[in-house]
């Protein structure tokens, strides 16, 4: 096995670090103060929880950074996260109208975090339990965003809401598979505290299926929301995929977030299979981790690679290599990862690629990393909910309303229902299918935005994850113990 770790922890830290520093007090009055406030703002259009993008930068403005940390919280109870991840540059920021005169946009993005930074510093806390509980009891199969979104919203609608998850801790992707240098992990976990304190109970290391029955659930609560995402990497199928070397992107990924840094193994000379923003994520990794080069195999061309410019630019930056217009033939190697052996692709005329005969090469390489996109979970719906109606891709059919699901009670929202998006829609899939429900159980529709006022600052800090540690004792602990999810 060749793989092992590169740094020590003080150059694995610094290499990991968070790459959009926060915001100074006064960095962001100035940058706040270029917005015109806009009274149709195209931001909040193009912002999928719609949060009131110049109602918070006017407040950063006036010096009440709380006021500002509500307004988005009351939308979009991960802000802090989204604050971070989200690819701003084709959402709100994309839609501001200072490009139109050929002006930088508003760095919303990063207002927004000095904003959520700000309140959860001070500690926020779900206050003003003015709502009178409904008696009713809703299930959330799955802790991540999808999940938080809907159960944040089910509470603050009166409703008891109790979230399933399979892994030692909630916030799926967010907590184990966001890239550390965007977001480190405890953002996450502290964003699940958030939703914890609005009165959402969690029941994580249960495996929905395995650990406890579908009907067991359907008996017990009033209605269900799936918010399982995605399941495992694609499989290459060539020779030598089964050698030691080869992982998952999402496993490889998942190792920041649940070992030390300077632990995590990596191969000298990566190759990365994929070009979408997984395999962005995990060749900048692995180059930050100390691997001596790190290089992006894509059967297509420059242009047609799913993954977003800036996070090209990242890995471009990084060192990273691209091969384009080559498909892997063979994973090469006696025992271990010696080097992969690549064929030349061309247009099949049928809007694909395929290989040209006679165009194979080698390349040397002791680490593969496979990020083909994550598999749909069909056979497990279909397990859990016999005769659910899915997409022939396998995503979840749902009402775009409602998001309730072909079965009576139950509904769905993310990358379970959307094939593989950003956190900010799984927060607003589920946040719209709170409503549904809501509307299921209560016979009321509801317009606008849910109880902004409980969010309340507590005055006691949340945690450290604000101060960009490197460490995650709790997720550590978990899989130091064996608990680590799959
Ligand atoms: C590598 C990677 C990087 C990404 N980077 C970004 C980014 O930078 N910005 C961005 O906006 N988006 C990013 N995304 C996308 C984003 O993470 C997802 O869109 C989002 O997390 C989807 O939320 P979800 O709740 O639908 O699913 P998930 O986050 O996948 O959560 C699903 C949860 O359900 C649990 N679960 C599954 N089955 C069961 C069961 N049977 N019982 C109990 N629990 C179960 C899982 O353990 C998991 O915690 C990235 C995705 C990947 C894969």
């Amino acid at each position: 096995m060749t793989l092992k770790p590169r740094l020590d922890a003080a150059a694995a830290a610094a290499n990991m670090a968070e790459i959009e520093p926060a915001y100074s007090d006064q960095q962001a009055k100035v940058e706040a103060d270029r917005c015109l406030y806009c009274f149709d703002a195209p931001c909040i259009m193009a912002c999928p929880t719609g949060i009131d993008i110049p109602g918070f930068i006017k407040k950063i403005a006036n010096g009440n950074n709380t006021g500002a940390g509500r307004t988005i919280l009351s939308a979009n109870i991960l802000g802090a996260s989204c604050a971070r991840v989200c690819p701003t540059s084709v959402l709100c920021e994309g839609a501001c109208v200072l490009l139109d005169r050929d002006q930088k946009p508003i760095k919303i993005g990063r207002l927004q975090r000095y904003a959520t930074d700000h309140v959860y510093r001070k500690g926020v806390n779900g206050l003003n339990p003015s709502v009178p509980p409904s008696g009713k009891k809703v299930a959330l199969i799955g802790g991540g965003p999808s999940s938080l979104g809907c159960a944040a919203e089910l509470v603050r609608l009166g409703h008891e809401a109790v979230i399933f998850e399979k892994k030692p801790e909630a916030g799926g992707l967010n907590t184990y598979g966001i890239a550390y240098y965007k977001m480190p992990p405890q953002v996450s976990l502290e964003e699940v505290a958030l939703v914890k304190s609005l009165g959402v109970e969690f029941r994580c290391g249960v495996e929905v299926g395995k650990d406890i029955a579908m009907d067991e659930i359907l008996k017990e609560f009033d209605a269900v929301f799936v918010g399982i995402g995605l399941g495992h990497t694609h499989m290459l199928g060539v020779p030598g995929e089964e050698l030691p070397e080869v992982v998952e992107a999402l496993a490889f990924i998942e190792e920041f977030h649940t070992r030390p840094l300077h632990e995590v193994e990596v191969g000298r000379h990566v190759v990365v299979i994929g070009c979408g923003n997984t395999a962005i994520d995990a060749v900048t990794q692995a180059k930050r981790l100390g691997a001596d080069t790190a290089t992006i195999i894509y059967r297509r061309d420059e242009g047609d690679m799913p993954a977003y410019a800036y996070e090209y630019d990242i890995a471009k930056t990084d060192g990273c290599d691209f091969i384009f217009r080559a498909a892997p033939v063979k994973i090469l190697g006696d025992g271990a990862v010696s080097g992969i052996r690549l064929v030349r692709t061309r247009p099949n005329g049928k809007g694909g690629v395929g290989p040209q005969p006679g165009t194979e090469f080698d390349v040397p390489c002791d680490m593969v990393i496979k990020a083909l996109g994550q598999q749909k979970q069909g056979e497990l719906l279909e397990s859990l909910f016999p005769g659910i109606k899915l997409a022939a891709n396998g995503k979840i059919d749902v009402d775009e309303t409602t998001r309730q699901t072909s079965v009576d009670r139950v509904y769905a929202g993310g990358d379970a229902v959307n094939g593989g998006r950003e956190v900010v829609n799984a927060v607003a899939e589920g946040k719209k299918a709170a409503r549904g429900i809501h509307q299921a159980l209560s016979g009321e529709a509801v317009e606008g935005p849910v109880q902004p006022t409980r969010i309340g600052v507590t005055g006691k800090p949340m945690g450290s994850g604000f101060n960009n540690p490197v460490r995650v004792p709790e997720l550590e602990r978990a899989y130091a113990s064996g608990q680590k999810g799959s």
